[in-house]
């Protein structure tokens, strides 16, 4: 059985235009985030490990909307959602409104481990983080000189709409082992200028992350109120699962997303190792690493993917 890892950093309005020479930082992170993975998958280490250490990867890049990076609420605090799940066990934790993780998918996994609940919040998240070993940081760490800048013109913009396309950047890794056992992460700062509380879909199981080996393992990014709505996640697996392609399980619940006014991008693999990126704005950060075909050079492939014509092109996703 063949291992492969593909991540995500957002979806968006990401057109070359706004992106412009940018595109080799973008493009450099997510290599990099992605070897994370792959260094555990090589190894011969578990989905779940390798999801959780590519999303870590992307959590301390401040490029991404996740850990550090993550974009500030509407007082101007920021406030992170995380969510794992293993398509073994279907075991899954999440954490949402935690403030002062340094890496919130590392307590995701926490939860999934040491608790007997899926889902901790806000501070009982923060009490349950310390009494396991967690160090707690201020929440200064997480805004970068950049989120401060699109926080305080927000603030002074007349448009005060949250969910619109221009604030994404979670960020999130599907992967299946050589056992065939598949595993998502997803973790995000939210929407900027999101309202004080507000939770999305990153850290709800079904709806921004969901794993099954007997259908697959997404994770969502994009305007978070629609793929709860729809239960994105857990739809696409369910529709795998009961016979309809991954591509088209991707692509019809995209769809549904689109029809209600959402807008995003999913990523997804199932445990024979077919993958889909896909989305429904101009683009998504995204690569897929796998054993390399040739193995001549290098024992395994990297392809990073930014817009959605690039990812159109793109020629095989099994
Ligand atoms: N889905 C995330 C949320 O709504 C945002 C994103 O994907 O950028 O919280």
């Amino acid at each position: 059985m063949k291992w492969k890892i593909v991540i995500h950093g957002g979806a968006g309005n990401i057109t070359p235009e706004r992106i412009g020479d940018r595109e080799g930082d973008y493009r450099e992170a997510l290599k990099a985030c992605i070897l994370e993975g792959v260094a555990v998958l090589k190894k011969g280490g578990s989905a779940l490990e390798a999801v959780v250490s590519a999303v870590k990867a992307l959590e301390d890049n401040p490029l991404f909307n996740a850990g550090r990076g993550s974009v500030p609420n509407e007082h101007g605090i920021v406030e992170m959602d995380a969510g794992v799940m293993d398509g073994r066990t279907l075991e899954a934790g999440a954490v949402t409104m935690v403030k002062h993780i340094r890496n919130p998918v590392l307590l995701a996994l926490k939860v999934l481990q040491e608790s007997e609940h899926v889902l901790l919040g806000g501070e009982g998240a923060e009490e349950f983080a310390l009494q396991h070993g967690f160090e707690l940081v201020d929440n200064r760490y997480f805004i970068t000189e950049e989120r401060w800048k699109q926080y305080v013109n927000k603030f002074l913009s007349k448009n005060k709409k949250v969910v619109e396309i221009n604030s994404l950047g979670t960020v999130g890794a599907v992967a299946v082992d050589k056992d065939g056992n598949v595993a998502a992460a997803t973790s995000t700062g939210g929407l900027l200028f999101k309202h004080s509380g507000r939770i999305g879909d990153t850290p709800l199981i079904g709806a921004g992350t969901y794993a099954d080996n007997e259908g697959a393992a997404v994770s969502t990014t994009g305007l978070g109120e629609f793929f709860i709505r729809t239960a994105t996640a857990f739809q696409i697996n369910l529709l795998h699962k009961t016979g309809t392609s991954l591509q088209k399980a991707v692509q019809q619940t995209l769809q549904q997303v689109k029809k209600l006014g959402g807008t995003g991008g999913v990523i997804a693999v199932n445990s024979k190792g077919e993958h889909v990126i896909d989305c429904v704005s101009p683009g998504i950060f995204s690569a897929v690493a796998e054993p390399s075909l040739k193995k001549i050079d290098n024992e395994f492939s990297v392809e990073t993917y930014l817009y959605a014509l690039e990812l159109r092109c793109s020629t095989s996703h099994t």
